[in-house]
């Protein structure tokens, strides 16, 4: 069966057991499909004894850096001698080529972290209603308002099945419309109630979206260290009635069809 694996479950701020963002999706015999690849995304994927090379596609929500900078230890590692890490699909927002070409050019004439044997597609942040195919799954995509071209993806897996993902945003409606009907909504709960921010939800704020969106299940991330994992599971079961599942790095979350086992 697939599984989605919080790679990440953090912020940038250091706090054990919570790295930055960074997450998998994993299908019996595909590679893996990564969803943001924050610092630490890549040891992480060690812990679990995966390689460089189980990475097909990395897709990306935004250009922070606890959501990205793993990339570029990516495409270091890739140019490792020993390593037959074959073809690499990169997707993301607008900007990603110009992110990796300049990223590229940081250490001069050294090709040291540009990417060789990849696909880079961009999309643009409204082109709702469009998707577009990666090793067998579909992916949709809306803004959310976050940075001007922060995304949240959903993924269906063609059984049925659908995870999407929030990366980073408010209470948007965009995102809920994206997500209406997913199987596993994977969405950010970055504070508490107390310390609420505009561009980031809260673990009531996710829990809203996934009732606006009847979605099967809820699985909360990306706390920063203020938040506690407990307290946000106790505020947003006040509010969503499904089930719903606290990820910390490496937690595995079984994708299956809504109201399915
Ligand atoms: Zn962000
Ligand atoms: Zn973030």
């Amino acid at each position: 069966m697939a599984e989605w694996i919080v790679l990440g479950a953090g912020s940038i701020l250091p706090r054990a057991g919570y790295g930055t963002s960074g997450h998998a999706l994993v299908r019996p015999g595909r590679k893996l499909v990564l969803f943001d690849c924050g610092p630490g995304t890549l040891r992480s994927l060690g812990e679990l004894g995966y390689g460089i090379e189980d990475i097909g596609a990395v897709v990306l929500s935004h250009f922070h850096p606890d959501h990205c900078w793993d990339l570029f230890a990516l495409a270091f590692a890739r140019r490792n001698p020993d390593l037959r890490a074959g073809h690499l699909e990169l997707v993301g927002p607008e900007g990603l080529s110009e992110l990796l070409e300049r990223g590229g050019a940081v250490f001069g004439a050294h090709n040291w972290v540009r990417f060789e044997a990849v696909t880079v597609r961009e999309v643009e942040p409204q082109a709702i209603g469009r998707w577009i195919e990666l090793d067998g799954l579909k992916l949709a995509w809306r803004p959310t308002g976050h940075t001007p071209h922060a995304l949240c993806w959903r993924v269906d897996l063609g059984n049925g099945c659908s995870v999407t993902y929030s990366g980073d945003s408010g209470e948007s409606p965009e995102l809920a419309a994206l997500a209406r009907g997913t199987s596993v909504l994977v969405c950010e709960c970055s504070f508490g109630e107390e310390h609420a921010q505009q561009h980031h939800l809260t673990p009531s704020g996710a829990a809203r979206l996934a009732l606006d969106a009847g979605v099967g299940k809820l699985v909360l991330t990306h706390f920063y260290p203020s938040l506690d994992p407990g307290l946000a599971l106790e505020r947003a079961r006040a509010v969503f009635p499904g089930l719903i599942e606290l990820s910390a790095d490496r937690t595995r979350h079984a994708l299956a069809p809504a109201g399915g086992a």
